[in-house]
């Protein structure tokens, strides 16, 4: 049987970030995946809506074109070679993690791998089962669709996030149920390629645990698009009728929808096949771990979205990392700074603690908005759609949370984590220059709004 100084269970980005680090740190290393490399978040999440709103990205441009004075008369897309484009790029992102598996000489267990004690992993393969010994582990086994029980859920074709992303037919109408983040990111895909779409969340409010503001601006610009939703609303039954019948209640009304196509998008549960012959203590659905992300079990790790938390691929790769850090003698501090990203039109970006949660951890808080109808980039862009927030603790003026809405804030928030995770200050924001003309001026003036000594605000 083979020795290894670490094995790990699972090679999505928790998973695989790890086994690279830990192998460029001086490890031995065996990563067991199942599935395919990259995980949830390389075949079926990440890329692959990312992708694909790309695409509805530029048809949107194409749609918006006469604005700007071009006039396209005609077009058209293909929603097979969108799909095919889709598809070869999580095939060059996945071989490039076998070619970094390969260069820092991972070994690499193809097929499950179910966890015998804290040391021992079997792995069922093609060629039979093989055993592997490890001194540590990292249980990086992901999650999978969570698919509620609804009367005659199961007497109609539904899609999960699995499914969507190699769709056949652009549907002429979706229901999805859930205004979560993968629910309106694929919302947003469906209304650009001319799908009817229409989501319906049990909660007051889309993407209820992002800031009140930033979800209450987008259901306002979704709605504008054309998107149907329906909050405060429970699905109560489907019925198949030839066509789909989703059954609805809203503040004890009754109502129907009909459609061609569902999306199921409630939620994740975590993938715990292998696991079962392991004794580490749960937290609910999920494995429970310290700051370290020890389980309960001496020499057992767990990460990603097997844990719950976040749910994100970058979480999972942090606390990989932390794992292999503790697994080499480190103690970790604990990090409040980790983005949120929602791709949708418009975005949503967020690092940090919410108004609330700062308020409930005992701040004392004041916050700040500019809205980006005032930046000369986005007003020259015609993407005005949009706001900073800056919260911070009301005295010494400690950056606490940064909300983010609008065209491509996703890739303005690393500037804003940088803060939250040096402790930086409102007034040390302010002090900085930011390049002109640009979105991120916003960054600057809501800073300066916040000292009360804003330019433009
Ligand atoms: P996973 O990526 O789920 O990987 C787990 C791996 O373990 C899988 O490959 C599985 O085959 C394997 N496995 C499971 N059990 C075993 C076993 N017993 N033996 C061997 N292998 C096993 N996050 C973001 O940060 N940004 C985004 O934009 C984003 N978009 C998303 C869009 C969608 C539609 C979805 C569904 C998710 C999205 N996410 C996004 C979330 C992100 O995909 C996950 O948080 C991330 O993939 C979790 O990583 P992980 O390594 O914990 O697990």
């Amino acid at each position: 049987m083979k020795n290894f100084d670490l094995a790990i269970v699972g090679g999505g980005p928790g998973g695989y970030v790890a086994a690279i680090r830990a192998a460029k740190l001086g490890l031995s290393v065996a990563l067991v995946e199942g599935g395919d490399l990259g995980g949830t978040c390389l075949n079926r999440g990440c890329i692959p809506s990312k992708t694909l709103l790309k695409h509805a990205e530029v048809l949107n441009q194409i749609k918006e074109a006469g604005s700007y004075g071009i006039t396209v008369n005609d077009f058209s897309f293909s929603i097979k070679e969108m799909i095919n484009r889709k598809n070869k790029v999580v095939k060059q992102l996945r071989s490039g993690i076998q070619g970094l598996l390969r260069q820092n000489k991972i070994t690499l267990y193809q097929g499950y791998g179910t966890v015998k004690d804290d040391k021992t992993i079997s792995v069922a393969t093609d060629k039979g089962e093989k055993n592997l010994q490890a001194k540590n582990v990292i249980l990086a086994t992901g999650s999978k669709p969570f698919v509620p029980s609804i009367p005659g859920l199961d007497k109609v074709t539904y899609h999960t996030s699995d499914t969507i992303f190699d769709i056949e037919e652009v549907p002429n109408h979706l229901v999805i149920v859930g205004g979560g983040v993968i629910g309106l990111e694929i919302a947003c895909v469906f209304n650009s390629l001319g799908t009817e779409v229409e989501v319906v969340e049990m909660s007051e409010r889309v993407i209820p645990a992002e800031d009140p503001d930033a979800s209450q601006f987008l259901a306002k610009h979704l709605m504008a698009k054309g998107i149907k939703i329906y909050t405060d609303t429970k699905i109560t039954g489907f019925n198949n009728a030839g066509h789909t019948v989703v059954k609805m209640e809203k503040e004890g009304k009754k109502l129907e929808l009909v459609t061609d196509s569902v999306l199921v998008s409630v939620g994740r549960e975590p993938n715990v096949i292998g696991l079962d012959e392991l004794s580490v203590e749960w937290n609910g659905r999920f494995v429970k771990v310290d700051h370290n992300m020890r389980t309960s079990v001496n020499g057992i790790y767990a990460i990603g979205d097997l844990i719950g938390g976040y749910q994100l691929a970058h979480a999972a790769s942090e606390e990989g990392i932390l794992a292999v850090n503790h697994i080499l003698g480190n103690i970790n501090k604990k990090d409040i700074a980790m983005p949120r990203c929602v791709y949708t039109f418009p975005e949503i970006a967020s690092v940090g603690m919410t108004e609330a949660e700062a308020k409930e951890a005992g701040y004392k808080v004041k916050s700040h908005k500019v809205e980006l109808a005032g930046n000369g980039k986005a007003i020259a862009s015609g993407e005005t759609n949009g706001f900073m927030k800056i919260i911070a603790e009301e005295k010494y003026g400690e950056i606490l949370g940064v909300v983010m809405v609008g065209a491509h804030v996703t890739e303005m928030i690393s500037q804003a984590t940088s803060f939250v995770h040096l402790e930086g200050t409102v007034e040390e924001m302010e002090s900085m220059t930011f390049p002109h003309p640009t979105v991120s001026e916003a960054l600057f003036e809501s800073a300066a709004a916040w000292l009360e000594k804003g330019i433009h605000y």
